[in-house]
């Protein structure tokens, strides 16, 4: 019997070992879009580590997870993401975690009287430019980190409030600054179509030159017709993405000016990225003043170059 005493420690160990083994949290919130980082960021304040996987300057429709971004989504305590498809190649890993039952939310789905753009099984993901629409994100956002941290819940909702009152403010802007543009001017051309709900809710017709994603390439015929369509409306520019390639854009102000029509290029918008950290162009509300104001000036309105607070960097 006396010899049986010193296997005990050795028996623990082989049993430990077998164990299924389960994934630990280290308890951070991993974002995968900076305009879901940024929101998450404004209401969670220094309660919270927020890492956001797709940077600057990044396509979230075509950007393949890293083995060091499959990590941190496997590790954090929430994940947070946008949806409806938009983080194309990063589906299967979400899809699996949501299968473990970790909490992973989709910002911008199941919001209540939102009406998606596109059809049924693929609507269009770019719900952040809509500002009311991305209010109400920023809202859903702002209840799971209350369900993720009880403690701080009303902290959390406070400071929802103070950002919704800024979110307001940018959302008046949008209608004041873009209503300055001719009527015959509003229409927005764009290297692909991620501006439909922004053209919906302030009154733009939008053109994309590719489609729906980035992950196709517009057709001769397509660029074509929009050519014709330029040419005929006399629109004054189109605008470039900063994560999406030049070359298409290129191609239509070509086209244009070969039928006599001179398209400007009206400047570099932000479409499924912010701009650099640390500016105010890489928060939401910097990258979308920017965007409303160069769309604004570039087709013939007038507003201020310093955007609505002053801020831009031109
Ligand atoms: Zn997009």
């Amino acid at each position: 019997m006396k010899k049986l005493l010193p296997l005990l420690p050795a028996l623990f160990l082989a049993s430990s070992c077998t164990k299924k083994e389960e994934i630990t949290t280290d308890g951070t919130i991993v974002t995968t879009i900076g305009m879901i980082a940024d929101v998450t960021r404004e209401i969670a304040g220094d309660q919270q580590e927020v890492i956001n996987l797709i940077g600057e300057g990044v396509d979230p429709h075509t950007h393949k997870p890293l083995k060091s971004e499959m990590d941190l989504i496997q590790k954090a305590g929430l994940v947070l993401y946008n949806g409806h498809l938009l983080e194309g190649k990063m589906g299967t890993l979400l899809e699996s975690r949501k299968a473990n039952e970790n909490p992973v939310f989709a910002g911008a789905e199941g919001l209540k009287d939102v009406s998606l753009i596109g059809d049924e099984h693929h609507p269009d993901p770019h719900l952040w430019m809509d500002v009311a629409i991305w209010t109400q994100v920023a809202e859903a956002i702002s209840q799971r980190l209350g369900e993720f941290d009880p403690a701080n819940q009303s902290d959390y909702a406070t400071s929802f409030t103070e950002y919704r009152k800024q979110l307001g403010d940018l959302d008046t802007y949008a209608k004041t600054a873009l209503g300055t543009i001719p009527p015959d001017h509003r229409v927005l051309v764009t290297a692909h179509d991620a501006f439909s709900y922004f053209g919906r809710a302030y009154g733009l017709e939008v053109r994309g030159i590719q489609g729906i994603s980035t992950d196709s390439e517009a057709g001769t015929k397509d660029i074509n017709d929009l050519i014709d369509y330029l040419v005929e409306k006399q629109i004054p520019a189109i605008f470039v993405e900063s994560s999406v390639p030049y070359k298409s854009v290129q191609a239509v102000i070509e086209g244009a000016a070969q039928q006599g029509h001179v398209v400007k290029n009206g400047g570099e918008l932000f479409s499924d990225a912010m701009g650099p950290t640390g500016t105010y162009e890489g928060t939401y509300i910097g990258m979308m003043d920017h965007n409303i104001t160069t769309i604004t000036n570039a087709l013939g309105g007038g507003v201020s170059q310093e955007g609505f607070q002053g801020k831009l960097n031109h």
